[in-house]
């Protein structure tokens, strides 16, 4: 299951991680209240869409010149123009796919002066059977890009589950993110709050892309963005609650309320078959005779 920046900010702010203040909107009128509520000078208007690549995304009913889906704004008049434009209006991203999203909801946040722009990831690594850390001093807005022509600038930090994070580890990844100073300091804390947070929710992916440092020194999580395990969902009734269906497939949905494991695909071939193997072996049998299934269940 996703979840929307804000809500994964919230998320973290409750481990601690030093997020900035911001203001979730639904409407353009509550725009100048919720910038009214931040200390400005600098605001950011970002698009609350369960997909990336926000900030290079196009607005299919603006015109090619326009701004994308994540505004710098200096001014509570600018933001509240840019929330005006934005709200209700289809956003195009390198993973929305061609349709794009309804953005229905905007985050106003406190801006920063940012220095560095890093890349911080959370998963779990199959290849070694346990959590890992995956950085790079390349982060932004290419980190597709980064990974695929200079694989070295990534940085892989498996975590041992009973040991969790150690000092070692935070000096590696310190060193991977080539921290310094307060921005070193701030990693000894940060990185066991992600880890904590991404085992105790059960998520399964959390990815700060960018992990930033202020012109001050000091880190900030930028951007977040989380998924939980579908399976460990029972146990976490706080995570459920932020479940935003608008986003989802309503087939989707509606196989969730009667436990089905579905996944819809893009093809024309329904498949329903009796266990995970089987399907995954239908599904190739399709696939190699040239058709595309319209789902997994
Ligand atoms: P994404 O495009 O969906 O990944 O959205 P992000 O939240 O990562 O924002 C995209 C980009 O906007 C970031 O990489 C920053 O360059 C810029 N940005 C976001 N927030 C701020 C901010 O507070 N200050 C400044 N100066 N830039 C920001
Ligand atoms: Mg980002």
């Amino acid at each position: 299951m996703n979840i929307h920046e804000y809500q994964a900010k919230q998320v973290l702010k409750g481990y601690g991680a030093p997020v900035a203040d911001g203001v979730a909107i639904t409407s353009a009128d509550q725009a100048e209240a919720a910038a009214k509520q931040l200390p400005g000078p600098l605001y950011v208007v970002k698009s609350q869409i369960h997909a990336g690549g926000r900030g290079k995304g196009k607005f299919k009913e603006l015109g090619a010149d326009a701004k994308g889906g994540v505004r710098l704004a200096f001014s509570i008049e600018e933001a509240v123009a840019h929330a005006k434009e934005m709200l209700g209006n289809t956003l195009v991203t390198a993973q929305t796919g061609e349709a794009g999203k309804q953005v229905n909801r905007l985050y106003i946040e406190d801006g920063a002066d940012i220095a560095r722009e890093l890349y911080c990831s959370l998963l779990v690594d199959r290849s070694v059977g346990q959590t890992a850390f995956v950085v790079s001093t390349e982060g932004g807005m290419d980190i597709e890009e980064v990974a695929h022509a200079t694989p070295e600038k990534i940085h892989t930090i498996a975590i041992n589950p009973e040991a969790g994070v150690t000092a070692e580890n935070v000096a590696a990844i310190n060193a991977a993110l080539e921290l310094t100073g307060d921005a070193a300091e701030d990693g000894k804390s940060l990185f066991p709050i992600l880890y904590k947070a991404f085992v105790e929710k059960d998520m399964d992916m959390l990815e700060i892309n960018p992990l930033i440092v202020m012109e001050n020194g000091h880190l900030r999580v930028l951007d977040a963005k989380v998924s939980f395990d579908g399976n460990a969902l029972y146990r976490h009734e706080d995570i459920r609650a932020l479940r935003d269906e608008t986003e989802e497939d309503a087939k989707e949905i509606e196989a969730s309320k009667w436990d089905l494991a579905y996944v819809a695909l893009d093809g024309n071939i329904g498949c329903m078959v009796n266990g995970a193997g089987l399907a995954m072996a239908t599904m190739d049998i399709i696939k190699l005779y040239g058709k595309e299934p319209a789902n997994f269940c």
